[in-house]
């Protein structure tokens, strides 16, 4: 005895539910599809650089002790955000973050930084603003620059 449907039968009728329903979802808009339903994933990466350099601050009070020339193991991390690749799997390579930040890096790296243009007075939020300048049209995915002068001191700069 035949049954009154096969399993294909019923495996193109859950189909066309399917297809059906995703078609009501969208006449009624149910609002915009999230990323997990697109399978899309953003994500935001971070790559890091050490430079040294000597700097002094010029408009503190008479006798802080930033007011002299010193130097600093500055640490630069970049984020970087934006939608993973299906195929490779990153947003961008991290060789490439760092090719497209060395000629930024190399204006840094064993320089007083208060002989650069727009780093007259080198906190670390003027210098996290400065590399954020700098970086962004190289890097477009750049969402915020992360300086640290010390252990325990930094800035985060996020181009506001
Ligand atoms: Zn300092």
């Amino acid at each position: 005895m035949a049954l009154p449907f096969s399993f294909i039968s019923l495996f193109r009728f859950l189909l066309g539910l399917s297809y059906k329903l995703a078609t009501i979802r969208a006449f009624l808009y149910l609002g915009p599809m999230t990323h997990a339903q697109k399978n899309v994933m953003t994500t935001e990466i971070y790559k890091e650089f050490m430079f040294e350099a000597a700097h002094k601050l010029p408009h503190v009070p008479e006798g802080h002790k930033c007011g002299r020339l010193h130097g600093h193991s500055f640490l630069v991390r970049l984020y970087l955000k934006g939608e993973v690749d299906a195929h490779t799997g990153w947003i961008i390579d991290f060789g490439d973050v760092k090719a497209q930040f060395k000629p930024i890096y190399e204006r840094l790296d064993h320089h007083y930084l208060n002989d650069i243009d727009g780093l007259e007075n080198p906190t670390s939020e003027v210098l996290a603003k400065w590399i954020y300048q700098q970086t962004k049209p190289l890097l477009p995915l750049l969402s915020k620059v992360e300086i640290k002068e010390t252990c325990t001191a930094g800035c985060i700069y996020t181009g506001e």
